[in-house]
This record gives structure tokens, C-alpha cells and sequence, in this order.
């Protein structure tokens, strides 16, 4: 049975009301949003078995008769790698030990572990993704758990490019990320779709982000944000339905947190909706770049 989330996964406040009810295959998909601090998030939804068992459905069915990656897939991951290695690029960042949380078919981690030179070791939870990894001669685990009797936990680049958004507890993921696995000095990059132009309301996405969101839950877990970009890379050239972000832990430790609230949230996602439809009107192949 699903469960009722009753504290916000952000400011923890008990005051929430709906913000979009939708059916999503067989599936009722319900989000909330918090009244204190404006962060959108699923609730009621699925209980940790619930899920996993529904990931092991979906990914029956996507698998049916494929033994590896869909088409659109690689493209996808492909372009990704392209826009996240420009952000590094454009920021100096060298890693020397790479994690990828979230490998999937390992496109990102074998770039970046070619490109730096660097030691790299991705976590992929799904067995079709991760052995199409594996055989790329990745060194991949199915849980982050697996990492640490073998593995040294101290990461100077650590990416999760579409994973936070299917977490039950953002904030508390990325501090025992800073705490336990980052160096101090280490980089964090992260990818989500973005509440103000993605659809966002898949059964998976626990949380929707939008990008003064995804800045309050990275100052919660304390990092402080370097780059933050909105973009559509590689999926459309004039949509912004990602968020991309590079942070660092933030010095001196940590820092009080104090909930910077987000008003007029539904207001920006029916603005955003709205102008990428007229977008999609007017430039309908620079919003949706065909898939190759
Ligand atoms: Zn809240």
C-alpha cells in the first residue's frame, strides 16, 4: 500500500496540499506541495518494496526481446556526457577517483574515465544496465553498499545524473555523500528534469525539483552551488527541462540551515508548460531534437 509522506523531505513541516493528481500508466500519481517552503513532492507513494518491484516490472518490459540499451537511450546518454564534460571543462575539474551513482548503461563513466585518466566506479541497481556496463570493462556495483568493503570511499568527483529526483530522502543522501564517500575539496554533479518545464510526474520521481529546490537541498546537505545550469541538452535546444549543477562541500563544515521558502510554484509551472507549448509551436525542431 502506498504511504503518506506527513513531513516535508526538506523544512520537515507537516502542512502540505495537493499540487497535481494524474494517472500514469496503471498507477495514480498524487504530489504535494509543501506550504511552508514550496518543494513539490509525491505523496502518497510507493514503499521501498513497492518500488523495487516496480523498477524489476518496467524493466522486464523495456528488456523484452533487448539485450542491452535502447536506441534513444545511448543517444540520450551520449549528448549528456557531451553537455556534463563541458561543464568540468569549463571549471577546471580533474578528477583523479570517479563515482557515477546511477551508471546506467555506463556511457558517462567510460567517458570521463578516458578522458581524466581516472580511477572510475559506477552503482547501477538495474541487472540489464549494469552487465551492458560491465562488458564495456566498467567496474560497476549494484548497490553503494558493495563499495565499501573493497573500495576506498574518498571520491573526488562524485555524479548522480537523473537519480536524485528518484530518492525517498534527498537531503539525507547527499550529507552522507559529502560526509562519507567526497573528499573535502571533491565535486558534486547533478542532473534533474526541472518542475518548471519537464512533465516531472513519473510514478519514480519522489521529488520535483525546480532550480531554488534543488539549491535548498544541496545548502541542507551542505554543499554550495558553483554552476547551476537549465538547459534541455540533448533532448532540445530551446526547452530548459533539466537542471545541471556542480557543488562542492561547503567549508568550515557545517552550516545552520535556514529554509529560503519558493512562492508562486504552481504559477511558475503552469508559465513554464504554457511557453513551452508555444515554443514547441513555433520551433517544434529546435524544441525536440530528432533522435538519431
Ligand atoms: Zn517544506
Amino acid at each position: 500500500m502506498p504511504q503518506e509522506i506527513n513531513q516535508c523531505p526538506l523544512c520537515l513541516s507537516d502542512k502540505n496540499s495537493l499540487f497535481d493528481q494524474r494517472q500514469f500508466r496503471e498507477h495514480q500519481v498524487v504530489n504535494c506541495i509543501c506550504e511552508n517552503c514550496g518543494l513539490v513532492f509525491q505523496s502518497p507513494r510507493m514503499t521501498a518494496d513497492e518500488l523495487d518491484a516496480f523498477y524489476a516490472r518496467e524493466y522486464r518490459q523495456v528488456y523484452q526481446g533487448e539485450e542491452g540499451p535502447t536506441k534513444k537511450d545511448l543517444f540520450v546518454q551520449n549528448g549528456r556526457a557531451d553537455a556534463l564534460m563541458e561543464i568540468l571543462a569549463q571549471q577546471q575539474v580533474t578528477p583523479t577517483r570517479y563515482l557515477d551513482i546511477g551508471c546506467s548503461s555506463g556511457i558517462l563513466l567510460q567517458r570521463f574515465r578516458d578522458h581524466f585518466g581516472c580511477e572510475a566506479i559506477g552503482i547501477e541497481p538495474g541487472d540489464a544496465y549494469r552487465n551492458h556496463a560491465q562488458k564495456q570493462g566498467l567496474t560497476v556495483y549494484a548497490d553503494i553498499s558493495d563499495l565499501e568493503d573493497t573500495e576506498k570511499p574518498d571520491f573526488d568527483l562524485i555524479s548522480m545524473a537523473h537519480v536524485l529526483e528518484h530518492l525517498p530522502d534527498p537531503v539525507g543522501y547527499l550529507a552522507d555523500m559529502r560526509k562519507d564517500y567526497l573528499t573535502p575539496s571533491g565535486w558534486l554533479l547533478i542532473e534533474v528534469p526541472n518542475l518548471f518545464s519537464h512533465d516531472s510526474f513519473e510514478i519514480a520521481h519522489m521529488t520535483s525539483f525546480s532550480a531554488h529546490s534543488l539549491g535548498q537541498v544541496l545548502d541542507k546537505a551542505g554543499f554550495q552551488i558553483v554552476v547551476l545550469k537549465q538547459h534541455g541538452h540533448p533532448r532540445s535546444r530551446i526547452l530548459p527541462l533539466y537542471l545541471t549543477v556542480l557543488a562542492k562541500p561547503r567549508e568550515h563544515g557545517q552550516v545552520r540551515f535556514q529554509v529560503k521558502p519558493e512562492r508562486n510554484v504552481a504559477l511558475k509551472r503552469r508559465f513554464g508548460l504554457l511557453w513551452r507549448r508555444i515554443l514547441q509551436k513555433l520551433f517544434p525542431h529546435k524544441a525536440w531534437v530528432p533522435i538519431k
